[in-house]
């Protein structure tokens, strides 16, 4: 029997950055100054767990980061309004930036044109840490579009210049409807395609993955879209496709026809579950 594990799945290069951030901070100092994630440095439970064992502190909101007076503060891959930077700055304190190279870009496209009168429209979901972070750093207010709707419905005087961005986990297909939806509405725009092709390049390789497999493991967390969505996908190629958190949750029944067993992981697994999955089917079966 062969087991193969896609190798897109777990930690995209931006989140592994940032999880590494952390470890490589305490390892320098310590905790003892005082380490902060300006939010959970990512959604998987057991690393957070792991991080605050070690003295690493969540900050859940503007207000608890006005209230520290010193400290290292890391930003996470998604990236932070501009506004933040300036909190931090105000309050001297040490500010450890892991937005991930990628959303940093988008930051920079939208402070630029923002500045030279283009108006902007971010196509991603509203409300989402990444796009809360991209707003805040136009210099004029900005519109996010999340569907057909929103777009048809989006009114800008005919001389306004606009300049679209993306969510970097946006669909491909869908944004590029939702652009031409702008387009055929005449305005002057210039159109920045900001996906980042992580998630696609995990999902293509484990349907890819999927469809020659006779059992299908995903493992990630129950709270994680794309894990669910990973799972999903695989269901549709190989019926007999297992969602599982860590090893604990696995019960795997296989009969001896199974030829190969394909194993892929949502964005926030750490590879310590992976690997313990992984030796688990291999050695047992
Ligand atoms: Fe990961 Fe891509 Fe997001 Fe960066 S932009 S954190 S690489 S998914």
């Amino acid at each position: 029997m062969e087991v193969v594990l896609a190798k897109t799945s777990g930690f995209c290069f931006g989140v592994k950055r940032a999880v590494d951030t952390v470890y490589e901070q305490l390892e320098k100092n310590g905790s003892k100054g005082g380490i902060y994630t300006y939010g959970p440095i990512i959604h998987n439970e057991e690393v957070v767990k792991d991080l605050e064992k070690k003295g690493v502190k969540v900050l859940d909101s503007r207000q608890e980061l006005e209230a520290l007076d010193s400290g290292s503060v890391i930003i996470r891959s998604h990236g932070v309004s501009k506004d933040i930077y300036d909190i931090i700055e105000k309050k001297e304190l040490d500010c450890v930036d892991a937005t991930c190279p990628f959303v940093k870009r988008i930051h920079g496209i939208v402070e630029k044109e923002s500045s030279q009168g283009r108006r902007i429209v971010i196509i991603g979901n509203d409300g989402h840490p990444e796009v809360e972070g991209i707003k805040g750093w136009s210099n004029t207010p900005a519109t996010v579009i999340e569907d057909m709707q929103a777009a048809e419905n989006f009114d800008a005087k005919s001389d306004e210049k606009l300049c679209i961005v993306s969510q970097t986990t946006f669909n491909y297909k869908k944004f590029q409807d939702l652009v031409e939806i702008f387009q055929k509405k005449g305005y002057d725009i210039i159109v920045a395609n900001t996906i980042c092709n992580a998630t696609e390049e995990r999902q293509k390789e484990a349907v890819d993955l999927a469809a020659k497999a006779d059992v299908m493991i995903v493992i990630g967390g129950t709270h994680s879209s794309n894990t669910r969505k990973l799972y999903e996908l695989c269901k549709s190629k190989c019926e007999g496709t297992y969602y599982i958190q860590t090893l604990a949750d696995l019960k795997l029944d296989l009969p001896n026809s199974v030829e190969l067993v394909g194993i892929t992981a949502g964005a926030s697994t750490p590879n310590k579950i992976i690997e313990e999955v992984q030796n688990y089917v291999r050695i047992n079966f």
